[in-house]
Parts: C-alpha cells; structure tokens; sequence
C-alpha cells in the first residue's frame, strides 16, 4: 500500500512499520529507540534476534550523540549522506537494534524522502524490506511482493541498489565488513591501512544470503552470453537485484550471471553474487 512521507512519519511515531526508500535499498523503518517497534521489523523480516541493525540518523551530529566517537569517522564524514555505515561502540542504542553486541552500525541515507522522515521522526533502524536471506528490494514495487499490504513510500528506483559500505572503527586499523558502493580504494585513500573482511555475525557477512529461490551460477568477467551480464559498473549494481528478481520470476534455474570486474563498486556486486550463488 503506498503511502505519502507525512503519512509514514505519523505511522512511525505511533510505533508502527512501514518500508522506506533510500539511495541503497528500500528499508523496513521502526523508530529506532522504540524497543516494541523495533521487534516488528524481526518478526516480519524472520530476522534472528542476534542479527544487528542499522540505525538510520539524518545527521553526524545525531551519530555522534549515539556512540563513543572515533576521530577517523571525522576523515569519512563528506561522504555522508551517502551508502556508508560506521561501526562503533554504542552509547545509549537499545539492544534489540543492536542484536545484543556492544557496537553500534549508523548511516545518514543520501534519499531527500528518507531524510525527510528521519528528521520528523528521529533515528530508525531499517534493515532491507525483504524477508531474511532474500534479495533486497530496489522498487518499490518489489516491497509489494515481499510484504503485501505493507505500507510504503515510493522514492523511485534505488539509485545505487546494493546495501551500504560497512566500515567498522572499532580496532586500530578501520575494518571493511561489507563491499558497497564507498569503494575499497576510496577507504583507502582516506584511511590509510583497512582491514578486509569481518567476524561479527550478522546476516550480511552469511555466507548464504541476498539469494533467489532458483540457483545462481557465476560465471568470470567478459564471458558472453550470461542472464545477469556485468555492463558498465555503477549500472550493473543498480540492477543487480531487479535482474535476479525477474530472472527468479520467469522460472530461470540456474540463472547465469556474470561476475564484475573486481574494482571500485564491482566488489560489492561479485560479494553479493557470491552469497547469492552460496543461498
Ligand atoms: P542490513 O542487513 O543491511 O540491515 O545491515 C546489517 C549489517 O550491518 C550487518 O550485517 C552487520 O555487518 C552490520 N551491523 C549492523 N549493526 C551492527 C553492530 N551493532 N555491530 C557490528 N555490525 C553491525
Ligand atoms: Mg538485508
């Protein structure tokens, strides 16, 4: 059911949830210092309770208000509003949003909707609005499918349609937790030394996730031929997950995709092909 942001915001204040759009992927938002609201989201996505969220904040200042701060955060902070998510040892974050752990994962999405709602109505966790495992949604009708009768506000397609970057701040080198659109060699370049890859459990590192019901095969960059081919690199995130949708959709078993070129946002997309072919 799609609803306008004033109507989001009223439904969010009164601790209900309703779907999201951000730059990434469409979110299922609860207020997030709203214990009762956030336990919604873990229902209805069949999310374990141990799986952190994100919370959604409409600005550093608000971020840092959250979380015991961490001057390299200051190098990252242009790149926000945008598809970066910080890791950080939690403040005054209730549990449910962070699935038990003492750390805190916060972004300001880079969506004029998103932004809109958050600033009437405050922090929000919003993981993707899909059930645990799927493929997340980068339409908003994608949302309906996943969760029919679910209130949601169309933002229009996902402009970079895959999940944030996670960089974790918690050690003393910065930790890439997931690949997104913030690239490594962007990290990098301000960071100096990051870490790759993460422990913490949560349902993005799985090794099986953001998967279709038919199975996927990869197949390397610049093989011909494939359902899912890899063209030009920021587009190909952007559909990716609209591709295996309609792929899934028609039946296709095993659907062919092509694997990106493993630089800038084409890690991102082979980490998220690869859960898919794991799932
Ligand atoms: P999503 O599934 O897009 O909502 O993103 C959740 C991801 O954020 C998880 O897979 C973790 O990698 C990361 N994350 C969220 N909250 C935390 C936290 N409190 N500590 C560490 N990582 C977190
Ligand atoms: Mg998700």
């Amino acid at each position: 059911m799609r609803i306008l942001p004033a109507e989001a915001v009223d439904r969010l204040l009164a601790g209900s949830i309703v779907a999201i759009p951000t730059e990434t992927v469409y979110g299922l938002a609860a207020d997030g210092l709203n214990e009762a609201a956030v336990r919604a989201i873990f229902v209805a996505k069949g999310r374990p309770a141990d799986h952190p969220l994100i919370l959604h904040v409409a600005d550093a200042e608000r971020a840092a208000a959250h979380a015991r701060w961490d001057e390299r955060a200051d190098l990252l902070l242009d790149l926000w509003p945008g598809p970066l998510t910080l890791v950080l040892w939690n403040r005054d974050v209730p549990a449910i949003v962070r699935g038990g752990h003492p750390t805190v994962a916060m972004r300001v999405p880079d969506h004029p909707i998103a932004l809109e709602i958050l600033s009437a109505v405050g922090p929000l966790a919003a993981p993707s609005a899909n059930r645990f495992g799927g493929v997340s949604p980068t339409r908003v009708e994608h949302v309906g499918i996943e969760f029919p009768g679910l209130p949601v506000v169309d933002g229009g397609p996902c402009r970079v349609g895959v999940e944030s970057t996670i960089v974790s701040l918690l050690e003393g080198r910065p930790r890439l937790l997931r690949p997104g659109s913030v690239s490594l060699e962007e990290l990098m370049a301000r960071l100096g030394g990051v870490e790759v890859g993460g422990t913490i459990a949560a349902p993005g590192n799985l090794e099986a996730h953001y998967a279709p019901r038919g199975r996927v095969v990869l197949v390397p960059h610049g093989t011909p031929g494939a359902h899912v081919p890899a063209p030009e690199r920021t587009e190909h995130a952007r559909r990716l997950y609209d591709d295996l949708r309609h792929h899934d959709a028609l039946g296709v078993d095993p659907i062919v995709c092509e694997l990106a070129a493993p630089v800038g946002i084409g890690l991102a997309v082979n980490d998220r092909l690869m859960r898919a072919a794991a799932g």
